[in-house]
């Protein structure tokens, strides 16, 4: 199989313009995740350049969860979850933030992992940041430090990467 993981991410993923808005172009990935092989080498990408730099791999609620709970696994690490309110149970950190068609709050247990553990944060998409930015700042207002950021897929042209400062970030295809 000679397929570069950018063309098995193009051959898979689904295009749905004006959605969930107008003048949105949604990227579905949920074609990638149905395809074992693709999630494997997805899942391991993700993983590669961070390797030996993480404690806990965190996911963004909900298509992050699939990534990070895979990635956890395959790296023997525990999985956290940054979650949209009122899902948590017990103590919680909270940060509001807007990304690109909407606004929104998430949530983070405060006592999930130890101070000073280094956390790899996945998602599916980057388009402006606006989510993992406040993924960020729950972790760090934890008390733990974030390793990176792992994307499968950055709209480059809405800046996101910038908003995210000078914590590495992969993305397996950008646009
Ligand atoms: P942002 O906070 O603007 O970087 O948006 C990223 C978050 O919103 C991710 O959790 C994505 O799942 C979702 N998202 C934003 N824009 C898109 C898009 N064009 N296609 C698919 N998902 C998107």
């Amino acid at each position: 199989n000679h397929e570069s993981i950018e063309q098995t991410i193009e051959r898979l993923g689904a295009v749905i313009p004006d959605y969930p808005k107008p003048g949105i172009v949604f990227r579905d990935l949920t074609p990638v995740f149905a395809d074992g092989p693709a999630l494997r080498r997805v899942v391991d990408a993700l993983i590669a350049p961070f390797e030996g730099q993480f404690d806990f791999v965190a996911g963004v609620e909900a298509r992050g969860f699939l990534l990070a709970a895979a990635a956890a696994y395959a790296s023997g690490k525990g999985v956290i979850t940054v979650r949209k309110p009122g899902k948590l149970p017990r103590e919680v950190f909270s940060e509001s933030y807007s990304m690109e068609y909407g606004d929104s709050t998430l949530e983070l247990h405060r006592d999930d992992m130890p101070v000073g553990s280094r956390v790899l944060i996945l998602d599916d998409v980057l388009a402006t940041g606006g989510t993992l930015g406040a993924a960020a700042r729950l972790i760090r207002k934890a008390g733990a430090e974030v390793a990176g950021f792992g994307v499968v897929l950055e709209l480059g042209d809405l800046g996101g990467r910038d908003r995210l400062g000078d914590t590495p970030v992969t993305a397996l295809i950008a646009y």
